[in-house]
């Protein structure tokens, strides 16, 4: 194998890189060893990019230098600040995926330069675009874009039943929830409906909690935890931690050592949760996540009983009050066999071997839905009034993608030359509620009264999300494509080249040097929560650390970090 095609969950707090090994999808480890890679880029003093677990482990000591989250700016002309420089969200992104294609040829011995990415099936028009850009950025042609609840589908062999099937996808992350609702038949997959949150996720749960532990700790000390904001960052942190314990065992301890209540003064409290205590306390947050999935049962006009699979993705469903609310609300066990967290990321890579032809997934054909209605600015006449930027749409939502539609338009106006074209997408009956998506002066219609010259404008939507517009004279048989340039995100070669030189100019940290980063950066961010004589001990490890590094040895750089990861470990246990 010279060259290979990986499958990349691109997310919003983490990403993953994943290839078919066997007719099996594996993740692939990154330079630390570890399976998810934080979505995160950060920028040292010297100008050295951090990509990943140091440049994540950044964002509390240089939160003006870090960028976390980039995924929800695709698609927008946004320009994010990293201090020394400003990124657009797709250069932003070509970075992380940068780093898994080289750690995906890391772990294959061979080039990657193709991939499949998966995006939000609530995606439009230009954040596709964007993820491609960034793909391209990096230097990687991207084959496919495919939705995520798709590729867990997948994931789970959905399309290889022989039987019509109808699913629903529950992906509740760190901060976000999507419902998907598919229906598969005969290998095809195809997206009925969408509905989320996207203000739900883990992080509701940690806050939940960790305002329960507040009140026992206000309770029992009378100790004012207002007044040193680290205070409520530990113990957020202690009940993230927390709550991961509570997805295996019945019962956890807190121990909060320290803690810091301003002035110098400090104090330590713990205490024991069990899973019947927490349940209570994050009724209110699991309510939250009917709603939607009410919402897209609805939509594509199903009960829940005619749901044949529930599949959970996303690293909350590992909760077991997920798993139980989808249980009682559906009548069925949900499908929990795959990582939650690599479900999707392993289902682009089914989608990946497809490329290469790899007999496992040979006949499989995967189609998806148009996740936007998309149509043109028109204009009516009611009376005397002529009411303009009324939304026509085109190509409806939910249409089964590729997909071809065309419209009649004629003109409005005594020897009217000259129509414009603006293309919009989205649900709402006014253009100005949409986002419009590009506009074309189409010229040279022949002389005529009102209504007499007819246009056929055609949008055709193809796998990947990428919306042409050809928009033809009937009279005259002339055809011309929409080629959008202004819109927002959206990136012409020239600039996807010259975005390509500029990462290409950036320095970057060795990659073989990660682990020491990363190292640093962990126990930095610690040290800056620390109080006492544990920040002492750290302060005196992270040291040692330091001079070994001047010295280069490479021996003693290894074992000096182990001992500071060791301490950093252990620290933040308590
Ligand atoms: P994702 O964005 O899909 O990676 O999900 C990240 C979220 O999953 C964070 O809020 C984590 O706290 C949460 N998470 C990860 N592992 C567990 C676990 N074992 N139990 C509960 N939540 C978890």
């Amino acid at each position: 194998m010279k060259n290979a095609i990986v499958g990349i969950d691109l997310g919003t707090t983490f990403s993953l890189v994943s290839t078919l090994r066997d007719g099996v999808p594996v993740v692939l480890p990154n330079a630390l060893g570890e399976l998810l890679t934080p979505s995160a880029v950060s920028i040292t003093d010297d100008g050295t990019v951090l990509i990943g677990a140091p440049a994540r482990a950044r964002a509390t000591t240089h939160p003006t230098r870090t960028a976390l989250a980039f995924k929800r700016d695709m698609g927008t002309d946004k320009q994010i600040d990293l201090g020394l420089r400003k990124m657009s969200p797709q250069e932003l992104s070509s970075l992380v995926l940068g780093t898994l294609k080289r750690d995906a040829e890391a772990a294959l011995g061979c080039a990657v330069e193709e991939a499949v990415i998966t995006v939000p099936a609530y995606f439009g028009d230009l954040q596709r675009q964007a993820t491609k850009d960034a793909g391209a950025i990096a230097g990687l042609k991207v084959e496919r874009i495919i939705n995520e609840p798709t590729a867990a589908a997948l994931a789970y062999g959905l399309h290889e039943r022989n039987r019509e099937l109808r699913a629903v996808v529950l992906d509740l992350g760190g901060g976000t929830f999507d419902v998907t609702v598919l229906e598969i038949i005969e290998g095809v997959i195809e997206i009925q409906s969408t509905a989320g949150d996207a203000r739900l996720g883990g992080e509701d749960f940690d806050a939940a909690l960790a305002e329960h532990v507040i009140a026992r700790i206000k309770g029992e000390q009378r100790a004012d935890l207002d007044r040193d904001p680290r205070a409520r960052a530990r113990i957020k942190e202690a009940a993230e931690g927390a709550k991961k314990r509570l997805s295996e065992a019945e019962s956890t301890r807190v121990a909060l050592v320290d803690l810091p209540l301003g002035g110098g003064r400090t104090t330590s409290f713990e205490l024991w949760l069990t899973r019947e205590q927490v349940d209570d306390v994050w009724a209110p947050v699991l309510e939250r996540m009917r709603g939607p999935i009410q919402r897209a049962l609805r939509d594509a006009s199903l009960t829940p009983d005619r749901i044949d699979e529930v599949l959970l993705v996303g690293g909350s469903t590992r909760m077991p009050a997920v798993a139980r609310l989808a249980a009682q609300m559906f009548g069925r066990l949900p499908l929990r066999k795959l990582p939650p967290d690599e479900a999707v990321a392993m289902g682009a890579a089914v989608q990946a071997a497809l490329k290469t032809g790899d007999a496992a997934v040979e006949d499989m054909v995967v189609t998806d839905v148009a996740p936007f209605t998309m149509g043109i600015s028109s204009s009516t006449q009611l009376g005397t009034q002529r009411v303009t930027g009324i939304y026509s749409p085109i190509l409806e939502r939910g249409t089964v993608i590729p997909a071809s539609r065309v419209e009649r338009f004629y003109t409005v106006g005594d020897d009217q030359q000259q129509i414009l074209i603006e293309v919009y997408q989205g649900e709402h009956s006014l253009c100005r509620d949409n986002v419009k998506l590009g506009e074309y002066q189409l010229k040279g219609l022949p002389r005529g009264s009102a209504g007499e010259q007819g246009v056929d404008v055609r949008f055709t939507y193809d796998m990947n999300g990428i919306l042409e517009v050809d928009m033809t004279i009937v009279s005259l048989g002339k055809t011309e494509t929409l080629v959008i340039e202004k819109s927002p995100g959206r990136l012409s070669p020239a600039q996807i080249k010259a975005a390509r030189d500029a990462m290409a100019r950036l320095k970057f940290h060795p990659r073989d040097a990660l682990p020491n980063a990363t190292a640093l950066a962990r126990a930095d961010a610690l040290f800056v929560e620390l109080s006492g004589p544990d920040r002492e001990a750290l302060g005196a490890a992270l040291a040692v650390f330091r001079a070994a590094l001047e010295g280069q040895d490479d021996r003693e750089i290894e074992t000096r970090r182990d001992r500071l990861n060791g301490l950093v470990e252990s620290l933040r246990r308590r």
